[in-house]
């Protein structure tokens, strides 16, 4: 079996020891790098099947590699978890509007890392076994490949992150009805997950605002009290 590559981008050598010991013993390939240049070095070298990014890092914060990464077409759908220090829930934010699909706080729990490492990396590896299914969703000028991860609204591709593309995938693919943040959170992140409610709002917003941009925000509804839908082409109001 072919071990999955983690880039491990963290400046404190006692925790990058403490998380590859950890995850090598969960058969993970662990590179290290010690700042944002060694990092973009280690990728523009082989690019990992999943990142761990911490927030403070010597030569930049680690948001800003997360939205360079996220600019950059080769790394645009790797999945990437933020490491920080602060529990504040803007901070928190901040990070995800970066690009990150989850974080996790210091000091940390490395049952809880695996568990959402794990649960990433399955995230990310639904598509390519689900080679038989249907490869296009389309509602009006919307189409998403889930083959190649793409999203096009009139033609024009759009980046998304997986955690957004698999939101709206689930809830394309379940058209017109109402799915509530746990159900959500069951669907997308799995059972397991540790992950608080209100992140499927951050998710959410970062979503419509993908679709803003191309005047399709309308498409994702809030339903107050009850959860969010989506609309199909012929159900929407102008
Ligand atoms: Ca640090």
């Amino acid at each position: 079996m072919i071990k999955k590559q983690i880039l491990l981008v963290e400046d404190e050598a006692a925790i990058r020891q403490m998380i590859r010991i950890a995850l090598e013993r969960h058969n993970y390939e662990i590179i290290e790098a010690g700042d944002v240049a060694q990092a973009r070095i280690a990728i523009a070298d082989s690019l990992p099947d999943l990142l761990l990014i911490d927030w403070m890092l010597p030569d930049q914060p680690g948001p800003d590699l997360i939205k360079q990464l996220r600019a950059e077409e080769r790394t645009r759908s790797v999945p990437i978890i933020m490491l920080t220090a602060r529990a504040e829930e803007n901070d928190m934010i901040k990070g995800l509007e970066a690009g990150a699909d989850d974080y996790i706080y210091k000091p940390l729990s490395l049952k809880n890392l695996h568990a959402r490492i794990k649960a990433l990396l399955r995230r990310a590896e639904t598509q390519t076994s689900s080679e038989a299914q249907k490869s296009i969703l389309k509602s009006g000028k919307i189409e998403l490949d889930t083959h190649s991860l793409q999203l096009s609204i009139d033609g024009h591709l759009v980046h998304l992150g997986i955690t957004e593309f698999r939101l709206l995938e689930f809830l394309m693919s379940h058209a017109d009805r109402v799915y509530s943040r746990a159900q959500l959170l069951d669907a997308i992140w799995g059972q397991n997950s540790f992950i608080e409610e209100r992140t499927v709002d951050v998710h959410i917003l970062r979503l419509r605002k993908a679709l803003k941009e191309h005047d399709s925000a309308k498409v994702i509804k809030t339903i107050r009290g009850a959860g969010y839908l989506f609309v199909k082409e012929a159900n929407q109001v102008e």
